[in-house]
């Protein structure tokens, strides 16, 4: 059996205030020998991680916008599946449901609760940088959005919130909190996607053992979809136990972010070598 990881970005493989990789990057380069795939899978757009992609010198399948696509280099799946799309020959599979109407229904959710949101929609690039402390760039790759609206209340207090976020379900999104921004989406999520690409590797290559990790609620469902869950820690302990409540099988890594990811994978990678033929994968030792 083959090791797939599937990985969150910001706050796990990247760190959540700066971005930087920091000790990862030496680990994604062994996983990257090891020949094991790394499956991006973030809020991010997919312009923004084919930018990570080849910075890190990966050409795998990856999840843009929280589950809203599975995209694909030519020849990763078997013949005909998922179905060619686009002009870069690249192979997508949409789960989500188109940006307009996303950003629409935010809208007039907004509205009919009487509630202030901004989505990365009402921002230019400028605000964006701003906001976010994207370089202008950054900023236009997380621009081109095709499925997620990343949004903010203002002034709104939790008894709003929760009202607007309720709204938004009765109208057929989703709504979760990510790092920095909450996110509203079709009916989709990183755990589906993961699904999604489970069947398409079994199809290829045969069935997969698959990693996970994550550390803030919109990682929730890809948690509970891999085989083995890793929650990174991030810098307050809050979200990794909300998260370990909710998933308690996982492995909670004892670093904070990167840090956390680079020893989490490091020990999972020394396992599957040792054992990956005589002993169950259920049975790994060696993470935290
Ligand atoms: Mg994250």
């Amino acid at each position: 059996m083959r090791l797939v990881i599937v990985t969150d970005l910001d706050g796990t493989l990247l760190d959540a205030a700066t971005r930087a990789l920091g000790p990862a990057e030496a680990v994604v380069g062994r996983v990257v020998r090891a020949g094991v795939p790394l499956v991006l899978s973030s809020s991010k757009t997919r312009a923004e991680i084919e930018a990570l992609q080849r910075q890190l010198g990966l050409a795998q399948p990856f999840i843009a916008e929280n589950g809203g696509a599975i995209v694909a280099p030519p020849g990763s799946f078997a013949d005909g599946r998922p179905a060619p799309a686009g002009a870069d020959g690249r192979f997508v599979i949409e789960l989500g449901r188109p940006y307009r109407e996303v950003v629409a229904i935010v809208r007039e959710a907004a509205e009919a609760e009487g509630v202030r949101v901004v989505g990365f929609s009402d921002m230019t690039v400028g605000d964006l940088a701003a906001d976010s402390g994207l370089s202008p760039l950054e900023a236009q790759l997380a621009k081109l959005r095709e499925y997620d609206e990343p949004f903010r209340l203002i002034d709104a207090d939790t008894a709003a919130r929760r009202r607007f976020l309720k709204a938004l379900r009765r109208r057929g999104l989703q709504a979760v909190a990510g790092g920095r921004y909450d996110h509203a989406m079709g009916d989709t999520d990183k755990g589906r996607a993961v699904e999604v690409l489970r069947g398409l590797y079994r199809d290829r290559i045969g069935p997969v053992v698959l990693a996970g990790l994550g550390d803030a609620m919109n990682d929730l469902p890809m948690l509970r979809a891999v085989d083995h869950p890793v929650i990174v820690r991030g810098p307050s302990d809050d979200s990794t136990v909300r998260l370990l409540r909710q998933v308690p099988d996982a492995r909670v890594t004892q670093a904070r972010g990167p840090a956390g990811w680079a020893e989490a994978v490091t020990a999972m990678l020394e396992a599957w070598e040792r054992n990956a033929v005589r002993v169950p994968p259920r049975f790994w030792p060696g993470l935290a």
